[in-house]
């Protein structure tokens, strides 16, 4: 797709685009503060003249998403299901999750619609792939959160802004490199969504190429899932696995960049009698770099016809507590929403199956 898109449409771009139409340039910025607020609706845009309506209605893609439905959570957990807006293809759809807490709103963004690398124990993995999110495509979904928080606010206790990404939804965000990066410059772009490396957290299967190029190109937060230290066992719990091994990934690792007094999160999914013996205990605990890696156990969150089980909450905070006793940062993930399947490895578009 080659066409302009408001999401992910630059000053210049816009400013460009006016001048060839005879329009005056001051109207790029007016547009752009709408859309930086989230407001992608051309008729919402008070300040903005039908006549420069008309050109961004025939020369951009106004609404790269569509949002077709939305849940709430009981612990205030927003699933948002979106259709993607391309000419001539059958309608794809992607899914995000916003994960209000007192201090911050989380939004996790999807990469792919589906996703290749069929990790058995991920729902996402079980969809058929319908292909890469274009940058605006990525960009929007943050957008229209936050216009969705704008006129649907939290009730007091929760925040109701967007002040950290993950790129933890659907798809495999490496993958998608090109997109994906692109997607991390607008997020960050000053005179854009202004967001710091910091608040942004990248999580990938371990495309170890990509983690060199995303540590030179935009260094963000860093999270792997890693689900077990054992090699041979992580051919098969996560594939990718097979072509770039536990020796290249650690090699990785050791030279990603980080921000001050930040780590590199590595995720390891609670499967009962799968990765959670003493003996993947001990394996673990070889592998990771205290010093620059902390571990997030997550719990195992179920879905229909998945074959398997997570770790009893003993087990889990037994694995917690023995990290912990050898110097290794370890936290326990909450699950959130997933009385509406928004947790974690429970994105699926409820349309498409496999
Ligand atoms: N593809 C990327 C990012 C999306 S998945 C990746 O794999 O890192 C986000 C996180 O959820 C990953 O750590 C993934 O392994 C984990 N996950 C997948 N399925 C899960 C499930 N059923 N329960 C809990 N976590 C799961
Ligand atoms: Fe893809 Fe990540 Fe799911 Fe593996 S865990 S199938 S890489 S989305």
């Amino acid at each position: 797709m080659n066409v302009l898109s408001l999401a992910s449409i630059t000053l210049e771009e816009l400013q460009n685009l006016m001048k060839s139409c005879a329009l005056p340039t001051f109207r790029a910025k007016q547009i752009l503060d709408w859309r930086n607020k989230g407001i992608l609706e051309l008729d919402a845009m008070k300040n903005v003249p039908n006549q420069v309506k008309e050109v961004l209605q025939e020369h951009t893609q106004v609404q790269a998403l569509k949002l077709v439905s939305k849940q709430k959570s009981n612990d205030g957990t927003r699933k948002y299901l979106f259709a993607l807006q391309r000419e001539n293809q059958s309608l794809k759809h992607i899914e995000t999750v916003l994960i209000p807490e007192q201090e911050r709103g989380t939004v996790c963004i999807s990469s792919q619609a589906g996703c290749v690398l069929d990790c058995p124990f991920c729902h996402t993995g079980t969809q058929k792939f319908e292909g890469n999110l274009t940058a605006a495509e990525i960009v929007a979904q943050v957008l229209a959160v936050k216009a969705d928080l704008l006129a649907d606010p939290m009730d007091e206790d929760l925040h109701s802004q967007v002040t950290h990404i993950v790129y933890m939804g659907m798809g495999e965000p490496l993958a998608n490199e090109i997109e994906v990066f692109k997607s991390l410059d607008l997020l960050m772009a000053e005179d854009y969504l202004h967001l710091s490396r910091r608040r942004i957290t990248l999580s990938t299967s371990g495309l170890v190429p990509q983690i060199e190029r995303l540590g030179k190109d935009s260094p963000v937060n860093l999270a792997i899932s890693l689900h077990t230290a054992i090699n041979e066992k992580r051919n098969t719990l996560v594939p990718i696995n097979q072509k770039h091994d536990l020796n290249s990934l650690r090699k990785s690792l050791n030279t990603y960049p980080l921000a001050k007094s930040r780590h590199i999160t590595l995720e390891y999914v609670m499967l009962k009698g799968i990765n959670d013996s003493q003996e993947d205990l001990d394996a673990l605990i070889r592998f990771v770099n205290p010093e620059r890696e902390r571990v997030n156990l997550i719990r195992f969150n179920t879905y229909p016809g998945s074959d398997f089980q997570g770790s009893a909450t003993n087990v889990t905070d037994n694995f917690a507590k023995s990290l912990i006793s050898k110097g290794i940062r370890a936290t326990v993930r909450r699950s959130r929403g997933d009385d509406i399947m928004a947790a974690c490895g429970q994105l699926k578009t409820a349309k498409s199956g496999k």
